[in-house]
């Protein structure tokens, strides 16, 4: 049969389309039938737009800007990036227990609109660290897995065509990860909290309806937006 190529074309967009739905759905009853959670605390499927209010927290110093809208599921594009397998030496280096190189590389193949994001520069990889140690810290006191981390390095290209956001985001700086956790997201929020007052670390924790936003910006600031 011969099929014109452009319905060929959409009838595969459409085809992938449902397979990423379908994915997302089987993947989110899977992990409910894994760790038995009850319908309360279903699995949050990351939505394809979630915005991001206005952040604009008292704080000392300069004001900062915050990102107002977050590339929550912005599916990875499967590109190699430059220095990959060297940014996950760094983070296997950190010797984190629960959280792999590669859930940390994934949001870097992001691209919104046709802007690419990358991996960070060399000199700020550092940067990241703490806020990993945050991350790992909260999966081991839910004692539930990392679901996804839908957002961690943003250069300033692709910062800028994410609607909404705003220059000078914690992101930009590998500073900050949104994150998804096999639980729901104020379960996830409460642990941060209870880890800053602690003295774990001090930092931004925003809440989402289906991540939560964790950066060690040095002083705290809190946010909800659900
Ligand atoms: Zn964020």
């Amino acid at each position: 049969m011969n099929i014109p190529r452009s319905i060929v074309r959409r009838r595969r967009f459409i085809e992938s389309g449902s397979v990423l739905a379908l994915g997302a759905v089987s993947s989110a009853l899977a992990a409910r039938k894994l760790f038995n959670l009850p319908a309360s605390e279903a699995v949050p499927v990351p939505r394809m737009a979630v915005r991001e209010a206005a952040l604009d927290p008292p704080h000392p110093g300069p004001p900062v800007e915050e990102p107002t809208a977050e590339p929550s599921a912005t599916p990875p594009t499967g590109r190699l990036l430059e220095s990959e397998d060297e940014y996950a030496d760094f983070i296997s280096s950190l010797e984190l227990r629960h959280i792999s190189p590669h859930e940390i590389i994934d949001p870097h193949r992001g691209m919104v609109n046709g802007v690419a994001n990358s991996l960070p520069p060399r000199e700020m990889w550092e940067k990241l660290a703490p806020t990993l140690r945050v991350a790992d810290e909260i999966r081991e006191r839910l004692g539930r897995p990392l679901c996804r981390v839908t957002s961690a390095y943003r250069c300033p290209d692709y910062n800028a065509v994410i609607p909404g956001a705003v220059r000078r985001s914690y992101h930009t700086r590998n500073q900050a990860l949104d994150l998804v956790y096999f639980c729901t997201t104020r379960r996830a929020y409460k642990v941060a909290v209870r880890l800053r007052k602690e003295g774990f670390f001090r930092g931004g924790i925003g809440l989402y309806p289906t991540f939560i936003h964790i950066d060690t910006r040095g002083y705290a600031a809190t946010w909800h937006r659900v």
